[in-house]
């Protein structure tokens, strides 16, 4: 087994079946152990009992967590312009940026949701990974990931991608999960967020901002979640400290969750 980032052999267990790069710092799915097992996977099961109990039900839910996280973040995004939403699922977060007036896109690998999304919500998806979807150089103002970038096989080769595409003073928005949270590091293997074969790779703050840096971005604004952690148990739970106090002070123990947004770096393009 080797780094799948810098194909270093200094590997060690974290838990579970979760391993840990000495030399780079990622940390990331026993992919061997998972290998044939992530192949279609994100079916209509996954969105409908499997994973979700009913993802379509819950949109309401979802819109208004999505307008609460817009709310968070508006002060550091273009007012308007091209927004790609990158694992957009059933195109949610694009209708809410659509009523406000935004040129939406997405991109969605599930050939359910994306169809949900194109013949429901009428919005443009293509189905498929990022690369596949062939945007023009600088097309995107908003690039976002909401859940998503744990979900990728080559998160580095998907960030190369978004480079491309997102404009000189485009904005990218990362939500993952946080492997070197306190809940994290108690719970182990017990940690709602270790979700084998889903989740394949597991980024502490530190690694997601190495990776950043790696493929060109800089860190403008890091926003601490938490789940309650119980994340996979129903979806209500999943909250934002709206208390900025308490944001700051408990978000600090409790970030489960990142919300991360960058820029391109004007170095290393
Ligand atoms: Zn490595």
């Amino acid at each position: 087994m080797f780094c799948p980032f810098c194909k270093s052999l200094d590997i060690r267990k974290v838990f579970g079946d979760i391993l840990k790069c000495e030399k780079c710092g990622i940390t990331f799915l026993d992919f061997e152990k998972y290998s044939g097992r992530t192949d279609n996977i994100y079916d209509e099961e996954y969105f409908r009992g499997k994973v979700y109990y009913d993802y379509f039900r819950e949109m309401s839910v979802r819109i208004k967590v999505f307008k609460d996280k817009l709310q968070l973040i508006q002060e550091y995004l273009p007012r308007m312009g091209r927004v790609l939403d990158l694992g957009c699922a059933m195109g949610f977060f694009l209708k809410v940026m659509k009523e406000r007036n935004y040129e939406v896109y997405g991109v969605e690998v599930s050939k359910y949701a994306a169809g949900y999304a194109k013949n429901s919500l009428n919005l443009n998806v293509h189905e498929g990974d990022l690369q596949s979807a062939d945007f023009h150089d600088e097309f995107f103002d908003i690039i976002t990931m909401w859940d998503v970038l744990e979900h990728l096989s080559n998160p580095q080769e998907t960030l190369i991608e978004i480079k491309r595409i997102l404009t000189g003073n485009g904005v990218l928005i990362i939500e993952t999960l946080n492997i070197g949270s306190l809940t994290a590091r108690i719970l182990k293997k017990n940690w709602p967020l270790y979700f084998p074969p889903y989740h394949l790779f597991y980024f502490s703050l530190k690694a997601l901002k190495n990776v950043l840096a790696e493929t060109g971005f800089s860190v403008i604004k890091i926003i601490p979640i938490q789940t309650y952690l119980k994340t996979r148990q129903g979806f209500k739970v999943f909250k934002y400290f709206k208390n900025p106090i308490l944001r700051k002070v408990l978000g600090a123990f409790l970030n489960d969750v990142i919300c991360c947004l960058a820029i391109k770096s004007i170095r290393g393009s």
